[in-house]
Order: C-alpha cells, then structure tokens, then sequence
C-alpha cells in the first residue's frame, strides 16, 4: 500500500483516505463521494481496529461484510480498498495519546477508545500517505481528537469532515444499528428528535433540556452535552450505545415557548 501511494505521489497524483471498520452504509458512501471529489486517488480502508475496543465491547460481534463493501466501493469508484486481516506487531507498543479532548464524554465511558483510534489512525495515515482525509461529523468527538493529532504531530494533510447521514426518520445512520431489536429500532429516532428540540433552547439550555428529555423517553443516558455549539449525546438502548450530536441555535426563543417547543416536538 505504502509504494502504491509513494508512486501515485511522484505521479504528481493527490490522494484521499475515508478510513472505516467496514459494514458499510450510506454514511460512509457519502464520505467516499466526498473524497472523490477532493483528490485524483480514492482509498477507503476497512479494518475493525482491535485497540479501540474495550474488554467488554462487541469486538467479535462487530459486523464484517467485505464483499459487499469492496463492491459498494467500486460502484462508487473508490481507486483502492485496503483491508488488511491484521496492522499490528504482536509486540506492538507504540501509542498515540491525545490527553485532553479524548478525556470527556465517549472517552469517560470507553476507556482507551481515543488511543486506539488515534494510534490506528496515524499508523493509517502513515501507510496511505493521504493529502486530504475525510471523517464524519456523527463522531464530533473523534473528529477533534484526530484534528488535534494532525496539528500537533505536523501530519502533513487536511482533514475534511462531512455531515452525519441520517435514515428518513432522523436516526443517524450506524453499523450498530443492526444490533437492535424492532422494539428498540422503532424508539431509536426519538433520541435524534429529543436533540433537535433540546437544541432550539439555544446554549444554555440545551444540555439540561435534551437529558430531562431522554430520561422522561425513558433512555439511559450516558452523557449530554454543549461542545463547541454542538450538543453532543451517548444513550444506550437495550445493550446498544448510539451517540448522535446536532447544531445548536446561537439565539433562544422567547421564554414562554420553550415548554411548547420541546412538548411539540417529541410528542
Ligand atoms: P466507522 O466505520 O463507524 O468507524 O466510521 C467510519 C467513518 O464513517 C467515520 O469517520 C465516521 O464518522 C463516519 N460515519 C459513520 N456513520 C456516519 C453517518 N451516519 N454519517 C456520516 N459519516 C458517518
């Protein structure tokens, strides 16, 4: 992979990464268009990153469907499908560490996640060589650390973030996804209506709102929050934990519709 891209560079070719763990779906096809549109060379990876996962994670449940990533791929014209069965020495211990935005929120309850996906992430960036790197915005977290990674250790790329694509009724699109019941499929888009509504109560208001929210639909929250004008969430239903964020208005309404607002639109 690494020569590959070395002579695509003396080609004077640019090339664009959309790293993923595969099983993919409508959100990561948006980033790989997005790609197509920013470079001469398409790669998209997929490997389910082993580090990322913590002891008690879906590791071996992730779902895995290569054939029919490599052929959405192709449809879409990416130029290189990397899916290397392994990237780790079985001695391996180099890491990455981001220490300060990867602490919060999905770094509280994932302990070690941002390591992995930092440290999988800069040995991806230095296989592929990548001038422009696309990631999505449903993962704001992962987003910052990684742009804070490329600043602070002088990769030389941009990185391009693309906005969450969503099914018709507002749940973001998520492997995960597939892991839930009916029952649970049916109550997930109220999380993404909750957020919607919470965030029209502008930045004071929105965090407070969207938990009081989840918790009266009946979700276990694992957090809730305003992050740079975003708010930003993690629930679990059942055993499945989605995380899903929205922009936050910068202006509240008036004071006497906020009850209104938020009982409209979730009910
Ligand atoms: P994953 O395969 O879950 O590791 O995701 C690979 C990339 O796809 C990451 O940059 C994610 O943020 C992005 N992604 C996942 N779901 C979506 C979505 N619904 N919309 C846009 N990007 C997404």
């Amino acid at each position: 992979m690494q020569s590959f891209a070395r002579r695509c560079k003396q080609r004077g070719q640019r090339i664009a990464f959309v790293p993923t763990m595969g099983a993919l779906h409508e959100g990561h096809l948006s980033l790989i268009r997005r790609a197509r549109r920013a470079a001469d060379v398409v790669v998209v990876s997929v490997y389910v990153n082993p580090t990322q996962f913590g002891p008690r994670e879906d590791l071996a449940a992730y779902p895995r469907t290569l054939r029919k990533d490599a052929a959405a791929c192709r449809r879409l014209g990416a130029d290189v499908l990397f899916a290397p069965p392994s990237l780790y020495a079985r001695d391996h211990s180099t890491w990455v560490e981001e220490s300060h935005l990867s602490l919060g929120r999905c770094g509280a309850s994932r302990p070690g996640h941002f390591r992995g996906v930092a440290t999988i992430v800069a040995k991806l960036f230095n296989i592929i060589l990548p001038d422009v790197a696309v990631f999505g915005q449903k993962d704001a977290q992962q987003c910052d650390v990684i742009r804070r990674m490329v600043r602070d250790l002088d990769f030389p790329l941009r990185i391009v973030v693309a906005p969450t694509v969503r099914e018709a009724d507002g749940l973001a699109m998520s492997s995960r996804n597939r892991y839930l019941t009916p029952a649970e499929r049916a109550r997930a888009p109220l999380f993404h209506r909750a957020l919607v509504a919470a965030a029209r109560l502008g930045p004071r208001r929105a965090a407070a709102a969207a938990r009081s929210l989840l918790k009266r639909q009946g979700f276990r929250i694992d957090h809730a929050e305003l992050v740079n004008g975003r708010l930003c969430a993690a629930i679990f239903l059942g055993k499945t934990r989605l995380i899903d964020n929205v922009a936050v208005a910068m202006r509240a309404p008036r004071p006497r519709d906020h009850r209104r607002d938020l009982d409209e639109s979730v009910t």
